[in-house]
């Protein structure tokens, strides 16, 4: 592990940890599932594909790393975005974000990371 991230690393760990489960934070959800590419800042071509499952034990945490190597306090966070859909019983949310950490430890404070997540995000509700 590299020093630089090792901060940032602890904190999303504890996140992680502290983080309810899905059914007791969305009690109307089964199921989640997020499709994810990751691209570099051209936005082209497919560093990394993806998928991830939740189920309703599974913990409600949506932070994804940055794929970048060397970024610096980066990643990205679909809480925000799986919260609304939720809230608005929305079965597909998808988009783009672009990683607001920076390029490199020389960079910082100068040149944003800007590597990029395509997502798609499905929720499956369960029945009552
Ligand atoms: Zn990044």
């Amino acid at each position: 592990m590299s020093k630089k991230n090792s901060v940032h690393e602890t904190l999303f760990n504890q996140e992680f940890l502290a983080s309810p489960t899905i059914s007791e934070k969305f009690p109307t959800v089964s199921s989640v599932n997020i499709k994810m590419v990751f691209r570099d800042d051209s936005g082209n071509g497919t560093i990394e594909s993806q998928n991830k499952e939740f189920t309703s034990m599974s913990k409600a945490f949506f932070q994804v790393k940055c794929r970048q190597r060397e970024c610096v306090n980066g990643g990205f966070d679909l809480s925000n975005l799986i919260t609304s859909a939720i809230n608005s019983q929305q079965t597909i949310a998808e988009g783009r974000l672009s990683c607001q950490g920076w390029q490199d430890l020389e960079r910082v404070g100068n040149n944003h990371c800007l590597w990029i997540l395509d997502y798609e995000i499905s929720v499956q509700y369960a029945q009552n």
